[in-house]
């Protein structure tokens, strides 16, 4: 692991970004590269009134402004523009997400590509979205069940894939015609705010989209706590989502989650191994393994775990770890020093429950890794069910493995965690696959392949992992309110009795509603 660091590139300086318009703030975040502790960027330090300012803009460009009562082809289109400039911007937006992240810059180049996938799929949406009509309740009455956008939408996006998660929300929020505002992580808000601009040049009106950066406590809370916002659509840690929901309570808004996983990469003996040695190690060090859906645990047939294992230990000594910028890294450094400091102890609290070390185990030192946060990519075994590393997010490149001998066993193994984002399972039995990926609690499987997806695929969570979905007609569907509209003909029946009877063919009336 023979690497050298980049030199810095100038500091960038960001404001808000409220009612079409960049202000500044009294107070910056300066954040530093994880790589090389430089200063990259500084970030204005919202306060309460900022947040109070970009909402009364999203509430104005929606109660009052074109946005909502554009046509889906009209949104679309300027999705569709929107699209094209992320494409233009490719090289500096990817350039940015790395450097703030962390992340290999391969790895950014692709986050930007798929946010233009997302972009342009969202697009497609708003253009051919519609509603229902139900022509057959009786002679008398039609009924229509349109969807309508669910109003102001507050985003609040974690750090791991900035860009990546916002995108993920914002074109299908903006899509079904809703205004925005968007709270991103402290350490990385370069993409958001550059992402407004964006939708500015695109034809997204003023006040439909803003930013307002800075801490979680105080701007990320005063926007979830805002009785002007309908939704609150937050992704981030379990911890931080339940804050949301105890905020959103203020005036009952609309909440949808996207939290912290567990995801395990079941191997069964039949599998293709070579594979799924090359998978086990990409599901648990993409993204320098700070990723809510890394396979993080590894789950194996006990019949072939001893090889399994030496396999991945041999695999993960050609990875690079190092510079995010160099085309060729494998893993970069961990967010900061803190959380690297967390993944460390982690690892140590394996050892001392029993686990062994098959590969890593530490932070890397010496030049040129001393000026940054970076840890070896770790193997674990003999992780038992009851450890932490088996049941707690690390965010990290770690891998506990645990052993089974029964597709029961390993099934039950997958279950045995609070959370239920995504787990992969590699066999070339179809029945096995098929019966495992049915019993497994999670929103998505894999199977055969890990850390996959395309626009159309909803994703996200069941039990500590979150409520709602992203992407997909689904994701689309998250951001819009149903309204059922009934129109009765032929006159209003004045007689109680008679309003009960008025439609022979079958449809209830008014009176067989049932009482609220
Ligand atoms: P985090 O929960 O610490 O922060 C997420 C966002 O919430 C940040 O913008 C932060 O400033 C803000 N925030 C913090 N306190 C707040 C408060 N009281 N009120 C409102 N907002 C507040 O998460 P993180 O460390 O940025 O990201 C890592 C976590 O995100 C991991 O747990 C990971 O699994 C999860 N994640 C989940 C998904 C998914 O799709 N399920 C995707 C990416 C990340």
């Amino acid at each position: 692991m023979n690497v050298t660091m980049a030199s810095a590139p100038a500091v960038r300086t960001y404001g808000h970004f409220i009612d079409g318009e960049t202000t500044s703030s009294s107070e910056q975040i300066v954040r530093r590269s994880p790589a090389t502790g430089q200063p990259l960027a500084t970030f204005a330090r919202g306060t309460a009134d900022d947040v109070d300012r970009a909402v009364k803009a999203a509430r104005r460009a929606f109660d009052e402004g074109p946005w909502p009562r554009l046509s889906g082809l009209e949104r679309g289109r300027v999705l569709l523009r929107l699209a094209d400039l992320m494409g233009r911007d490719l090289d500096k937006l990817a350039m940015i997400e790395a450097a703030e992240v962390g992340k290999p810059i391969r790895q950014a180049r692709a986050d930007v590509e798929n946010s233009i996938a997302l972009t342009q799929y969202a697009a497609s949406l708003s253009m051919s979205a519609h509603g229902e009509i139900y022509s057959n309740l009786g002679e008398h009455l039609t009924g229509m069940v349109i969807r309508e956008p669910c109003g102001v939408v507050g985003m609040v996006t974690p750090w791991n894939f900035p860009l990546l998660q916002l995108v993920q929300k914002l074109p299908f929020a903006l899509g079904a015609g809703c205004t925005a505002v968007c709270k991103p992580a402290e350490v990385a808000s370069g993409t958001t705010v550059e992402l407004a601009a964006l939708c500015a040049e695109a034809g997204v009106p003023a006040g439909a989209f803003n930013v307002v950066t800075g801490a979680g406590s105080t701007a990320g809370q005063a926007l979830t706590e805002s009785s002007l916002i309908d939704m609150v659509s937050f992704t981030g840690s379990t911890g931080i989502g339940r804050s949301v929901i105890a905020a959103a309570q203020t005036n009952i808004k609309r909440v949808s989650l996207e939290l912290g996983g567990k995801g395990a990469t079941i191997v069964f003996a039949d599998a293709d191994l070579e594979d799924a040695v090359e998978a086990a190690i990409y599901a648990n060090v993409f993204n320098s393994g700070e990723c809510c859906v890394s396979g993080t645990r590894l789950l194996i047939d006990r019949r072939v775990a001893d090889d399994f294992t030496a396999a991945l230990g041999e695999r993960l000594g050609d990875l690079r770890v190092g510079d995010p910028m160099d085309p060729e890294t494998d893993i970069g450094p961990m967010i900061h020093d803190a959380h690297l400091a967390k993944v460390i102890s982690m690892i140590d609290h394996a050892l001392s429950e029993g686990g062994s070390i098959v590969a890593g185990g530490s932070r890397l030192s010496g030049a040129p890794y001393d000026a940054g946060s970076f840890v070896a990519p770790t193997v674990i075994d003999e992780v038992r069910v009851e450890s932490q590393l088996f049941r707690e997010e690390v965010f990290g490149p770690v891998l506990a493995v645990t052993r089974f001998d029964s597709q029961d066993e390993a099934i039950r193994l997958a279950n045995a965690v609070d959370y239920g984002l995504a787990n992969s399972v590699w066999t070339k039995n179809l029945d096995l696959a098929w019966t495992t990926a049915r019993r497994l609690r999670s929103g998505t499987v894999w199977i055969n392949t890990t850390i996959d997806g395309a626009p159309q695929l909803p994703g996200g969570g069941v039990k500590l992992s979150g409520v709602g979905r992203e992407m997909g007609q689904a994701g689309f569907d998250e951001f819009t309110e149903h309204k059922t509209i009934q129109l009765r003909t032929g006159g209003w029946e004045r007689s109680i009795a008679g309003r009960a009877e008025q439609d022979p063919a079958g449809a209830p009336g008014p009176e067989a509603r049932p009482a609220s």
